[in-house]
């Protein structure tokens, strides 16, 4: 790999590699941007947002749905009760009838006590059905308000979409920016060192190239000793430097 750097500086003077950095570090640099801008749009606030407003649509659209089915089976049991009410009707008028005929007072008895039980199934479903219709009105009055709070909630996700679009059109600005940068960078610099950068930062997730502040390498963020420091600066023209502690090539 030295070699090949030391193969690009044609007049193998040191102050050319340390040129040669320069735009490399520049390049780096763009593609660091270019890494925050991915994170900070796989992250954004605007996209928790959405999902957690789609999240409380959902819920809410559930709770609804449960209660129409509930509100379905209770009018389905008052129209059956209601029905039960006509067939004791019926059955009280066929008996009552009936009484009017018989002499018998075993019959009549018979009869008194058959009409006596279907009064008695009547007004026990007629209790019924108040109950129903009372659970009825209930359970409608909680649907309006569900059907207003989903109507709010769409709001929410529709403005929740329209704040995550706008943030994603910012962020596709940004990369369409960074990614001319790049390429003016990159036009600039030998094709053989790209290579070179590339392949060292494909084995990285810290930055490939960077420089230091004081003695602290802007990669690592670990400080070099003075020791450290003084062999870099001995490094030979046909090399770059290399942070000891974690490989990037260094500005020095
Ligand atoms: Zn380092």
């Amino acid at each position: 790999m030295f070699k090949t750097v030391a193969k690009l500086c044609a007049d193998n003077n040191r102050h050319t590699v340390v040129g040669l950095l320069q735009p490399l570090l520049q390049l780096q640099r763009v593609d660091t941007a270019l890494l925050q801008l991915a994170h900070h749009q796989s992250s954004l606030a605007e996209r928790t947002s959405l999902a957690a407003a789609k999240a409380g649509l959902v819920a809410t659209q559930g709770k609804h749905n449960k209660l129409l089915t509930e509100l379905k089976a209770v009018k389905e049991d008052v129209v059956a009760l209601e029905a039960a009410n006509k067939k004791c009707e019926m059955a009280i008028q066929k008996y009552s009838q009936q009484l009017k005929t018989v002499i018998a007072p075993r019959e009549a008895e018979a009869l008194q006590h058959e009409i006596e039980t279907m009064r008695v199934e009547r007004s026990g479903n007629d209790d019924k059905e108040l109950a129903l219709l009372e659970k009825s009105e209930n359970i409608e009055s909680q649907i309006s308000e569900l059907a207003e709070q989903i109507d709010s909630q769409q709001a929410s996700v529709e403005q929740a979409t329209l704040a995550l679009n706008s943030a994603l059109t910012t962020c596709e600005a940004d990369k369409q920016k960074l990614d001319a940068q790049r390429s003016q960078v990159a036009s600039e610099i030998d094709p053989k060192l790209i290579k070179l950068y590339d392949v060292k930062r494909n084995k990285r997730t810290t930055p490939a190239v960077a420089d230091l502040h004081g003695t602290k390498c802007q990669s690592c963020h670990l400080d070099l000793s003075v020791v450290e420091l003084s062999a870099l600066k001995k490094v030979s023209a046909e090399e770059f430097a290399e942070c000891p502690n974690c490989d990037c090539y260094l500005v020095i």
